[in-house]
C-alpha cells in the first residue's frame, strides 16, 4: 500500500529546507478538497486512509501517475506528505512547471464548511514558510485560472494575503529581483529625483541590505512610500538624498530633516535605521544614521519584527503604514519586469507616463521661453534705470 506521512508545519519546513529542490518553484497554489470533507477526516478512525482515498482515486480513476498535490492540510492542522516536491504536481493545468500544490481538506464553498483554528493557522503558517524557502510570495488560488470556486467560495484571497502579508519579516533576503524594483519604480515615475541613476539607487538598496541582513526591497518600498515614488515634496529636499523621512518629524521645518552626501550614504542610513528597529545587533558598516543612538536611547531597538510593526513606531500614528508599504513590495513582486512585453494594466499605465513626458517637455520648453523673456525685460528695465 503507497504510504503517507504526517507532520507539522515546523517538521515539514525543516524537511524541506534539507531537501535538495531540482525545480525551480516560483507559484504556490491553493485547493480545497471539496470531497473528502472535514467531517469525513474526523470521521475516519485512520486518518491516513483518507489521504490514501484520495491517492486511489487520483491514479485509478484520473489515471494519474501519483497523487495529485504535494501536501494536504488535514482539519487538526497536520501536513500530510503526496507527490514528491521534485516533481511537477497534477494542480492546474497549463500551469503545473513551476508550481507547488497544497490541497486543504475540507468544502470551503459558502455554506458549507468552515476553514479555521488550527487548520487556517496551519495553511497560513506553512505558505509564509514555502514563500521563505522558495523565495517567492506568488500564491495562486485555483479559481484565478479557472473557472471553479476552488479554494472556496467563502475564502477571500485578499483578506487571505492580507493576514499572510501582517508576518512579513524585514530581515533577510530580497525576493523582488533588480529590474522588477527598477521597472516598477519608473512606471510609477518616469522622472525620479535622485542624484543618481535608477540602476544604482535600486543597487543600492539590494547591496546595503544585503550587508546589514535586511530585506533591501523591503527598505526601498519604504522609500518609494516615504519619497512618494522620488517625487518628494514633503518635508524633505531631493538633493538632502534622504530616502525614509530621517530626522524629520511631523514638527520639523522643510529641508531641516538630515541631508546625506551622496545617494548611496543616503541609502545606507536608511538601512542602519530600519536594521536599528529590527534588531539588537550592531550595524555592520560604520554609522552614518544620525538617529541610531535615538533608537538606542529610546528603547526601540530591536523593537520591530514584521513590517507591520513599524505602525507606530517608525510612524506615528502610523495605522496602516506597514500594510503600505507590503502592497508596493506586492506590486513590485508580482511586476511582470519583462522589458517590451508589459500586460496590458501595465501598458495602460505606461502610455499614461509617456503621455506625463511629453507634456512634461513642453512645459520645460514653456518655462525656458518665459525665462528668457523674463530676462529680455529685466534688461530692457536695467535700461530704463
Ligand atoms: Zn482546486
Amino acid at each position: 500500500m503507497r504510504r503517507f506521512h504526517s507532520y507539522t508545519v515546523k517538521s515539514y519546513l525543516d524537511f524541506l529546507k534539507k531537501l535538495k529542490l531540482k525545480r525551480k518553484i516560483t507559484d504556490i497554489h491553493l485547493h480545497h478538497t471539496w470531497k473528502p470533507t472535514k467531517k469525513t477526516y474526523y470521521l475516519a478512525d485512520n486518518k491516513e486512509k483518507v489521504i490514501y482515498g484520495m491517492w486511489r482515486y487520483h491514479t485509478q480513476t484520473l489515471k494519474w501517475r501519483d497523487i495529485g498535490q504535494h501536501v494536504s492540510i488535514s482539519p487538526d492542522g497536520l501536513i500530510w506528505d503526496g507527490r514528491g516536491v521534485n516533481s511537477t504536481p497534477a494542480s492546474i493545468s497549463g500551469h503545473n512547471k513551476n508550481a507547488f500544490a497544497i490541497e486543504m481538506i475540507g468544502n470551503f464553498d459558502e455554506g458549507h464548511e468552515k476553514l479555521e483554528g488550527v487548520q487556517l493557522e496551519s495553511v497560513k503558517n506553512l505558505i509564509e514558510g514555502l514563500f521563505e524557502i522558495f523565495q517567492t510570495d506568488r500564491l495562486i488560488f485555483h479559481r484565478e485560472y479557472s473557472n471553479k470556486s476552488c479554494p472556496g467560495t467563502s475564502l477571500n484571497k485578499l483578506k487571505f494575503m492580507e493576514q499572510i502579508r501582517n508576518n512579513v519579516k524585514i530581515v533577510g533576503t530580497a525576493i523582488a529581483t533588480k529590474e522588477q524594483m527598477k521597472q516598477y519604480l519608473l512606471m510609477i515615475n518616469p522622472l525620479p529625483k535622485i542624484n543618481c541613476t535608477p540602476d544604482e539607487i535600486v543597487a543600492y538598496y539590494l547591496k546595503e541590505g544585503e550587508v546589514e541582513g535586511i530585506r533591501g526591497d523591503i527598505a526601498f518600498s519604504q522609500a518609494l512610500l516615504e519619497t512618494g515614488f522620488f517625487k518628494f515634496g514633503g518635508l524633505v529636499f531631493p538633493n538632502q538624498n534622504n530616502y525614509a523621512g530621517i530626522g524629520a518629524t511631523n514638527t520639523t521645518q522643510k529641508g531641516r530633516a538630515a541631508s546625506f552626501v551622496t545617494p548611496q550614504t543616503g541609502v545606507k542610513a536608511h538601512i542602519q535605521h530600519l536594521k536599528g528597529y529590527v534588531s539588537k545587533d550592531p550595524v555592520i558598516a560604520p554609522i552614518v544614521d544620525p538617529r541610531y543612538t535615538i533608537l538606542v536611547n529610546s528603547g526601540l531597538l530591536g523593537s520591530c519584527k514584521y513590517v507591520t510593526d513599524l505602525n507606530g513606531k517608525w510612524a506615528v500614528p502610523g495605522n496602516g503604514y506597514g500594510e503600505k508599504i507590503l502592497k508596493i513590495l506586492e506590486k513590485i513582486t508580482s511586476f511582470s519586469a519583462k522589458v517590451g512585453s508589459p500586460n496590458i494594466k501595465d501598458q495602460k499605465i505606461l502610455e499614461e507616463n509617456k503621455k506625463l513626458k511629453e507634456e512634461n517637455f513642453r512645459i520645460q520648453n514653456k518655462i525656458k521661453k518665459y525665462e528668457g523673456l523674463i530676462s529680455s525685460l529685466k534688461s530692457q528695465i536695467n535700461n530704463f534705470s
